[in-house]
């Protein structure tokens, strides 16, 4: 296939452009580099089924050639990245996403949405099924992310309701791994940057909120199988495996050995106190469910950022 990534230089996008690219395809990537950067595909510069285009979706463009598929992955994603870019990111969810669908109207190829779980913002219904609707704080600070999200996936589904359009809906649950920045500002790269050089590992609130991590290389399988399914409506993708931040941080700090002191700091606003993936959806339609365990995804996450610590030392 020739498929078209947005946001193929950030975080997951790339490791998307990895497995698509391994598995034969042949990829465009549309990325503005705002919070994505050229070094996250710099393994593969020599691939000639790869082209790099600069370019930000909610501006016109237009992609020469056939295309089969479009996956849709391009926005800020760690909430301090969007704090800081709030206009973009409820840009790029509604308008860049709407370009995106018109590129895959155009094409007559599928479409891809990568959501999110702040869809279903700070949940009463715990784990979270997709069926949730959500309790998301419309006017809170984090509202740029979720209701861009949100928005993304209605008009994904005014798309194949109108058009016909083949989209799929991927809600997708804090995912860790290699390519995430050391300054991301999510808990992870926070966590391991902080433990690593020995410095205070900062907990927010009193550390009782629960997250579950997945591994990149399981999410981005999930996403290509997800891809070339015929479920149109929204599909969790992560893994249940559910522990609060406290016991994260200790987590941390035991398997890297760490000294670091753990401190608290108030917890940012609208912070949701519970969040799991219900993915007995994934299973049934995609059977999927992650492979790595946290131990096996946190070893080449902590190699790399050692090696960043040590080029930026
Ligand atoms: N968190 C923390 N210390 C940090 C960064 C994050 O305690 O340095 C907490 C944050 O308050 C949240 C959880 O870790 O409860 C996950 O935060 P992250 O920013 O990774 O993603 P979120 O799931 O909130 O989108």
């Amino acid at each position: 296939m020739r498929i078209v990534v947005s946001g193929g230089a950030g975080f997951i996008g790339s490791h998307l452009c990895d497995r698509l690219l391994g598995d034969g395809n042949t990829v465009v990537v549309l990325d503005n580099l705002l919070t994505g950067n050229r070094g996250n595909l710099a393994q593969l510069k020599a691939e000639p089924r790869l082209c790099l285009v600069e370019q930000d979706i909610t501006q016109p463009l237009a992609v020469e050639g056939p295309v089969d598929c479009v996956a849709n992955l391009a926005s800020p994603a760690s909430p301090k990245d969007y704090l800081e870019y709030p206009i973009e990111t409820l840009d790029v969810g509604s308008a860049g996403t709407r370009r995106m669908l018109e590129l895959a109207l155009e094409k007559g190829a599928r479409f891809l949405l990568s959501s999110t779980s702040e869809c279903y913002g700070d949940p009463m219904v715990h784990p979270q099924v997709e069926t949730y609707w959500g309790n998301v704080n419309p006017v809170g600070p984090r509202s740029c992310y979720d209701e861009s999200k949100r928005f993304a996936e209605a008009l994904t589904m005014a798309y194949h309701r109108k058009y016909g359009i083949r989209t799929n809906i991927a809600r997708i649950f804090n995912t860790y791994g290699p390519r995430m920045k050391l300054n991301d500002g999510r808990v992870v790269p926070a966590f391991l940057d902080s433990a690593l050089r020995g410095e205070p590992i900062t907990v927010f609130g009193d550390g009782s909120q629960t997250r579950s991590f997945c591994y990149v290389s399981d999410l981005v399988d999930g996403l290509c199988r997800l891809m070339l399914s015929e479920e149109r409506y929204p599909v969790n993708l992560g893994n249940p495996c559910e522990m609060t931040i406290l016991e994260f941080a200790e987590y941390i700090r035991r398997m890297t050995g760490s000294r670091s002191e753990i401190v608290f700091e108030p917890l940012p606003v609208d912070d949701p106190q519970q969040r799991k993936p219900d993915i007995t959806k994934a299973r049934g339609v995609l059977g999927w469910e992650p492979q790595v365990s946290l131990e096996e995804g946190l070893r080449p996450t902590v190699e790399y950022f050692r090696g960043l610590q040590m080029a930026v030392a």
